[in-house]
C-alpha cells in the first residue's frame, strides 16, 4: 500500500477538518443543494492536484467525469490566476487545463464505463511526470436519479451505484488518487428520494464514501462544510469562501 497523500483545498479550516487535506485512496463525497458550491470546489481541487507537494498538491493530473456539462475551462483559468497571486509565481493556465481530462457521461451506463476509460488513461500517464492523482465524478447521482424512477427500480439503481463506487475506490487504490463525487440533496422533500437532509443514494453510498461532506450556503460568498460520520476523524464544520479566485479562507 502506497502512502496516503493529502490534497489541500486552499482553505485552511477545510484542510484541518479533513485532517490535513483530502486523502488519496479514499472516496470523498460532497453533498448539498444546487448552488451550494460542489462543482466550484471540484474545479479548485482539479487545479490544486497539479501543484507540487510542498504547495499542497499531489503533483498529478486529473480526470473529470462530467455528467451535467458543468465543467468550465474559464473557471480553471480564474483559479490558476488566483494561485499565481497566492504563491507570487506565474502559473500557466493552459498548462493546468492540459492536465485536466474531461469526459462527458451521457447516461449512467456510460458513466460506469468511463471509469474503465479513466483506468486506461491513468495507465498511460503512470510513468510520466503527471500521473493521475484525482478523479472527479460530478454529479455521481444525477443520471441514476433521472433514469431510475419508480419503486421497482430502487434495488437495481443501488446495485449499479454500488458497483460504480467500488470501481472508483479501486481506481483510487491502484493510482494513489483521490476520488471526489458530488451528490445533490433536495431543498424540498422528494416523494421518491425521501428525507431532504439525506443525500440521494441512501445507505449504500453512505457506507462506501469514506469521507462525507455536507456543503451549504452561508452569508455572501461563505460556505459551511460539515464532515459527517467519518470513521477516523471527529465530526466538525469549516467555513470556506468561494470567490472569483477560487476557494479560500
Ligand atoms: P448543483 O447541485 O446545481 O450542481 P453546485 O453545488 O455544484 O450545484 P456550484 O455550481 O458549485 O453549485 O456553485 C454555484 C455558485 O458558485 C454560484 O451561485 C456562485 O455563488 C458561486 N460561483 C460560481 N462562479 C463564480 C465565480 N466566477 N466567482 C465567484 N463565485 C462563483
Ligand atoms: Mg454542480
Amino acid at each position: 500500500r502506497m502512502e496516503v497523500g493529502k490534497l489541500r483545498t486552499g482553505c485552511e479550516e477545510f484542510d484541518e477538518l479533513m485532517g490535513g487535506g483530502i486523502e488519496t485512496q479514499s472516496i470523498t463525497e460532497m453533498y448539498g443543494e444546487f448552488g451550494s458550491g460542489k462543482t466550484q470546489i471540484a474545479h479548485q481541487l482539479a487545479v490544486n492536484t497539479q501543484l507540487p507537494k510542498e504547495m499542497g498538491g499531489l503533483d498529478g493530473s486529473v480526470i473529470i467525469i462530467d455528467t451535467e456539462n458543468t465543467f468550465r475551462p474559464e473557471r480553471i483559468e480564474h483559479m490558476v490566476a488566483g494561485l499565481s497571486h497566492k504563491f507570487e509565481q506565474d502559473f500557466d493556465p493552459a498548462e493546468f487545463l492540459k492536465n485536466i481530462h474531461v469526459a462527458r457521461a451521457y447516461n449512467s451506463n456510460h458513466q460506469i464505463l468511463l471509469v474503465d476509460a479513466a483506468t486506461e488513461m491513468a495507465n498511460k500517464l503512470k510513468n510520466t511526470d503527471k500521473p493521475v492523482r484525482l478523479v472527479i465524478v460530478d454529479s455521481l447521482t444525477a443520471h441514476f436519479r433521472a433514469e431510475y424512477v419508480g419503486r421497482g427500480t430502487l434495488a437495481d439503481r443501488q446495485q449499479k451505484l454500488n458497483k460504480h463506487l467500488h470501481d472508483l475506490q479501486r481506481f483510487g487504490d491502484l493510482n494513489n488518487a483521490s476520488v471526489i463525487v458530488t451528490n445533490q440533496v433536495m431543498s424540498k422533500p422528494d416523494a421518491f428520494f425521501g428525507d431532504p437532509t439525506r443525500p440521494i443514494g441512501g445507505h449504500i453510498l453512505g457506507h462506501t464514501a469514506t469521507f462525507r461532506l455536507y456543503i451549504r450556503k452561508s452569508k455572501g460568498d461563505k460556505r459551511i462544510v460539515k464532515l459527517v460520520d467519518s470513521p477516523c476523524l471527529p465530526d466538525g464544520e469549516a467555513v470556506a469562501c468561494i470567490t472569483t479566485d477560487g476557494l479560500c479562507d
